[in-house]
């Protein structure tokens, strides 16, 4: 396995970006809605840095199955969202791929009526885009490799390492 974004390069661009999002949001109560799995690591690692008062909520969508590292069909499970009307909504995610992921769940949250929605990814893949959604807060832009590691998995493993990993070395 080899490291590509160490431990320390997450946290500290984890608190940059929190301090942009409370610069943002000025005194505004945010609902930090994180899509699961992958996003757990993030969002515990992220709330903890807001100084804004937070609300939080999960919601499921995955496109890889079991061992597969090519996109498949875009499921949506069960929701655990508070209500999010009338609320300032910050969708938050492991990854940036194809987008379709993303796109799906904004057109999704958007028919809920938030006061306001923006994007959160902690990774971006470069040429891999396929949806024209631009994030609005991003962690680091990395190269089209599968990476696992803080939250990301491969066969549902690997997700509890701090770091993030190339697994094919
Ligand atoms: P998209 O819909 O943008 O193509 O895919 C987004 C989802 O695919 C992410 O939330 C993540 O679960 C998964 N994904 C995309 N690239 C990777 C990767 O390199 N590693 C892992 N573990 N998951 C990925
Ligand atoms: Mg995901």
């Amino acid at each position: 396995m080899k490291v590509l974004i160490s431990s320390e390069e997450i946290q500290q661009r984890v608190a940059e970006l929190a301090a942009r999002i409370v610069g943002d949001y000025a005194e505004e109560p945010i609902t930090i809605v994180g899509v699961l799995t992958g996003s757990l690591m993030f969002l515990a690692d992220l709330v903890r840095r807001l100084e804004s008062p937070v609300r939080i909520g999960l919601i499921q969508a995955s496109s890889y199955r079991g061992t597969a590292t090519e996109p498949g069909q875009l499921e949506i499970g069960p929701e655990l969202l508070p209500d999010l009307r009338g609320r300032h909504v910050l969708l938050l995610d492991d990854i940036l791929d194809t987008g379709q992921t993303l796109s799906y769940l904004v057109e999704h949250v958007k028919r809920l009526e938030p006061a306001s929605l923006k994007v959160a990814v902690l990774l971006r893949k470069m040429g891999r885009q396929i949806t024209p959604l631009q994030p609005d807060y991003c962690g680091f832009e990395i190269p089209d490799r599968f990476v696992v590691g803080y939250g990301l998995d491969f066969n549902d493993q690997y997700r509890n390492l701090p770091f993030v990993g190339v697994l094919d070395g």
